[in-house]
């Protein structure tokens, strides 16, 4: 280095420059930051996937999940108690794609379980309470890159649960879209079709359809006038 410095200034400063300096400072780029969409990115941040029932979410989720696992990333997945619909200790897809995930009562379980993992994936976060939020914000703070999945609105249209903050807190939001069962539109809501009026009712293709807004709003004064 110091002959090739001495040799030519202008050579040396490259040869530093790429041989020396950077081995370290690359390395260490290729294991914080990755590139996405073509931007790189820090590994500790929180990607929101919401959209209506049969949008393809909890998919999108799995799909995201099981590509960190086969770079071998440590994935740590969690999801509400309530929604025991399919399994207990999985998160399934209505395509019937899976992943071992790890169902908790509070958001708080998630900070003491989530330990020693690169990658968070937490699905139907709309039935969490609102400290999800510090939780998302938390685990990115330590390096963790959080992916969430969940319902934005509820059956009136209305936003759901922790949604709207953590779409507001997150570095980056997907939206996805069923088709409007009616009329092949984009859907943006799931309406309920059979009776109840809690806002939490676990449910299927027999209890839920995607409407887009037109089509909806039909529903819903067409049901009005019914009653
Ligand atoms: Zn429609």
């Amino acid at each position: 280095m110091i002959i090739s410095v001495f040799l030519s200034p202008f050579m040396g400063l490259i040869q530093i420059e790429s041989v020396f300096l950077p081995i370290n400072q690359n390395t260490k780029k290729m294991k914080d930051v990755g590139s996405h969409n073509g931007e790189m990115m820090r590994r500790g941040r929180v990607e929101v996937i919401c959209g209506s029932m049969f949008s393809g979410k909890t998919e999108e989720l799995i799909r995201r999940l099981k590509r960190a696992q086969f770079a071998h990333q440590r994935v740590e997945i969690f999801k509400p108690s309530i929604d025991v619909r399919y399994s207990e200790e999985e998160v399934v897809s209505h395509q019937g794609n899976s992943i071992m995930s790890t169902p908790v009562d509070s958001s708080s379980s998630i900070l003491l379980l989530a330990q020693d993992t690169d990658v968070v994936g937490i699905d139907e976060a709309q039935f969490f309470d609102e400290h999800i939020v510090e939780v998302c914000n938390e685990l990115a703070s330590r390096g963790i890159r959080v992916i969430v999945a969940g319902l934005d609105l509820d059956f009136k249209a209305q936003p759901f649960g922790p949604m709207p903050q953590l779409c507001a807190i997150a570095d980056e939001v997907t939206k996805v879209h069923a088709i409007c069962v009616r009329c092949g539109a984009l859907a943006y809501v799931s309406h309920r079709i059979v009776a109840g009026d809690k806002q939490v009712m676990l449910g299927e293709k027999q209890e839920y359809e995607p409407l887009c807004r037109e089509c909806y709003e039909k529903a819903v004064t067409t049901l009005n006038i019914e009653h």
